[in-house]
């Protein structure tokens, strides 16, 4: 790869390219002037340790910037890459200081960063050194931060499926030639909550696996020497880091498991980490992929005849609805997002979380997933990580920086609002009208995990007690009374005052000892 440090004439803009917005059509190289223009991009080691990211994360994210440095100069644009090791930058906003002291431009043009901190510190950056900063809007989102806010901003209660209505009649995706949506509903989410029953998935189409190239080779000496003992394996790495593998990828979910996604999307099998799930986030997340291309790719499978309408919507539901409603929310709420801890919780993150060791199975199979591929889907964090970890009483902080290190799709501006405002609760039910828990019974129901545990999920209490249902219980009896007054969780909160006065001073003693050894369990 061709490394220049400076263009062919004086320079006019500096194009700084972060490594989340890698598309060829953004609106920061729209129009890049190859004589006069540097695109600037830089690998920095505290995005990786900021957050002890596992290296499979770290390596999709340098690999698909080499890749995406090489196309440009391929294409004749000027590129100054600054390589982990090859510079003293320790992080953004020093290595673009010293990008901006090196080539003096008439200006920086960038896209707005994902990250909210990130955007302050690039501004404020900018504003030091006196050099005008063009931050131009991120085109990649169907809803803009300005048109989400101006949404947000009619409504008293802030809901996913009010705005993902709206996005779907604005753009007319699954709608009908009568302005309806297609099949006459909305929303088959009760289609998509189905189980494999006790046979299991059957053949699962394998999803391709991209071999690493020399490119990406390279990445992981590199990962490896800057980030020894970072959690994860490179082992099976196969990610596409490339927009054409990205097209591959996208080609081969739409073939070969859209059809069955919509019924067992939040179905679970032990040594199943694919199942029929699309595996496209990190791709889209890097922008190798634009959101609206994976839409209509999907949509085209329904009007084909090739997948079923529950697959389709459900689909179409998690990138037209959740990814951008987590976006639209991320930028209203932040930077008090971050802080927020609606429980109070201050417990710290079981160990294991790092390395899977736990008697508790269905743990032991989603984090000993997440550590070998940095993947897992969103039942299994949402219900099972996710959930875990509002039961047990960790400090939201904890739980968000693990969920932001692990998983080779994690960014904060999608990371945050699904933990801090789905899994563990932390706003306070700020977009969501409950918090999102259940027993071992609920996991029993959705995989396989159970058979071969230690723990039983219908106990309560006692040695054989099953974690997530005590503590299950114990977050009932705890917060019992503002769930009795939710009328969505008030049948939830009624069956604790059912429970005997024994059965229930047995699970509150079990859960005592779970909270005080949780590294045990
Ligand atoms: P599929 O199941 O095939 O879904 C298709 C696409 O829909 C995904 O690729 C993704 O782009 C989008 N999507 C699905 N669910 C969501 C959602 N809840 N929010 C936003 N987009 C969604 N997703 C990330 O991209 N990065 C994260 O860091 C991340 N952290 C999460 C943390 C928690 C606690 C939870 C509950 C969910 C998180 N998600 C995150 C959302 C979701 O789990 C992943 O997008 C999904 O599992 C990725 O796998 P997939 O591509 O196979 O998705
Ligand atoms: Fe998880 Fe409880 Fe089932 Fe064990 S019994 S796998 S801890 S839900």
């Amino acid at each position: 790869m061709k490394r220049t440090g400076s263009s062919k004439g004086a320079v006019r803009h500096l194009r700084v390219v972060l490594g989340d917005q890698l598309d060829r059509h953004s609106p920061a190289l729209a129009d890049v002037d190859r004589n006069h223009d540097v695109v600037c991009m830089f690998e920095v080691a505290q995005e990786s340790t900021r957050t002890w990211s596992h290296v499979a994360r770290t390596a999709v994210f340098l690999s698909a910037m080499r890749h995406f440095a090489a196309e440009l100069e391929e294409g004749g644009i000027t590129c100054d890459y600054a390589r982990l090791g090859h510079h003293s930058c320790d992080s953004l906003e020093h290595a673009l200081a010293e990008a901006v002291r090196r080539h003096r431009p008439a200006r920086v043009v960038m896209v707005e960063p994902g990250e909210w901190q990130i955007e302050q510190n690039l501004k404020a950056t900018c504003a030091e050194l006196n050099v005008p900063l063009d931050l131009r809007p991120d085109t990649h989102f169907l809803v803009s931060r300005d048109a989400f806010a101006a949404w947000a901003g009619q409504y008293r209660q802030l809901r996913m499926e009010h705005f993902y209505r709206k996005v779907r009649k604005d753009t007319g995706i699954l709608m009908d030639d009568s302005g309806e949506p297609e099949q006459g509903r909305w929303n088959f989410d009760t289609e998509n909550r189905g189980s494999f029953g006790t046979r299991g998935p059957g053949m699962v189409p394998a999803p391709p696996h991209f071999a690493p190239d020399a490119i990406t080779r390279a990445v992981f000496d590199d990962v490896r020497r800057h980030f020894p003992g970072h959690p994860g394996d490179l082992a099976s790495f196969g990610w596409p880091v490339t927009r054409a593998d990205a097209l591959l990828a996208l080609e081969a979910f739409m073939r070969d498991r859209l059809p069955w996604f919509g019924s067992v999307q939040d179905a679970m099998w032990a040594g199943e980490p694919w199942l029929f799930h699309s595996l496209l986030s990190a791709a889209l997340n890097l922008k190798l992929l634009n959101p609206r291309e994976v839409i209509d790719a999907a949509v085209t499978e329904y009007h084909a005849g090739r997948a079923p309408i529950e697959s389709v919507e459900g689909f179409v539901r998690q990138i037209l609805g959740w990814r951008e409603f987590m976006r639209g929310m991320y930028w209203l709420d932040m930077p008090a997002m971050r802080q927020a801890n609606h429980f109070d919780h201050n417990r710290r993150l079981p160990s294991w979380y790092w390395t899977g060791t736990t008697h508790m199975r269905c743990m032991h199979e989603v984090v000993g997933q997440t550590l070998a591929h940095g993947y897992a889907h969103h039942i299994q964090r949402l219900m099972v990580t996710g959930q875990f970890a509002l039961l047990a009483e960790i400090a939201p902080r904890e739980v968000e920086d693990w969920y932001l290190a692990v998983y080779v799709d994690a960014v904060e501006w999608v990371e945050l609002p699904n933990v801090a405002g789905m899994a563990i609760y932390a706003n306070g039910g700020r977009f969501t009208s409950k918090p999102y828990v259940a027993s071992g019974a609920y996991i029993k129901r959705m995989s396989n995990y159970c058979s071969g545990c230690r723990y039983k999920p219908e106990v309560k209490s006692g040695p054989a007690a099953c974690p997530v249902t005590t503590l299950y219980w114990h977050f009932l009896d705890k917060h019992e009374e503002v769930l009795l007054r939710n009328p969505r969780t008030n049948l939830m909160a009624k069956n604790i005052g059912r429970m005997k006065a024994e059965d229930r001073q047995a699970m509150r003693e079990t859960a005592a000892r779970m909270l005080d050894a949780l590294d045990d369990l």
